[in-house]
C-alpha cells in the first residue's frame, strides 16, 4: 500500500508539479487549497505526511499546523512546510508551529522525493 500525501497549496502550477512528482513515485496525493481546508482533509483522509504551503488564504500554513498539532489524533502526522517564503527566522517559525521540516521553493525536480521521504514514517516508504 503506498503512503497517502496531503498537498496543501493554493497555487495550480506549484500544485500540479508536486502531485506530477509523487504520483510518478508511487505516492497517493490527495488535495487542500488553504489551511481551513487542510484541517479537514487531515481529518478525512488520514494522510501518512501533509506538505504545506505557508502563505494561503484563509488560514494560512502557520495557522493550519498549529490545528492540526492540537488534535490528538492528528498530532503525530509529519508537517513538512514547502515555501518561497524564506526570510531569516522562518525555519524557526515553522518549527515552533510544528513543522518537522522545511522545503524551499522552487522545487527541486531531482530532490524533491528523496527529500519529502526522509520524514515519512519508515514504514510507509515507497514500495515498489
Ligand atoms: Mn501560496
Amino acid at each position: 500500500m503506498s503512503a497517502t500525501i496531503l498537498l496543501v497549496e493554493d497555487n495550480a502550477a506549484n500544485r500540479y508539479l508536486a502531485t506530477f512528482l509523487l504520483e510518478n513515485s508511487g505516492f497517493t496525493v490527495v488535495h487542500a487549497h488553504n489551511g481551513a481546508e487542510a484541517v479537514v482533509a487531515a481529518q478525512n483522509e488520514k494522510p501518512d505526511l501533509i506538505l504545506m504551503d505557508i502563505q494561503m488564504p484563509e488560514v494560512d500554513g502557520y495557522g493550519a499546523a498549529r490545528r492540526i498539532k492540537a488534535e490528538p489524533h492528528l498530532a503525530h502526522i509529519p508537517l513538512v512546510a514547502v515555501t518561497s517564503f524564506a526570510m531569516p527566522g522562518d525555519r524557526e517559525k515553522a518549527l515552533g508551529a510544528g513543522f518537522a521540516g522545511y522545503l524551499e521553493k522552487p522545487i527541486l525536480t531531482d530532490t524533491f522525493i528523496s527529500e519529502i521521504t526522509r520524514y515519512l514514517p519508515p514504514q510507509e516508504g515507497t514500495r515498489p
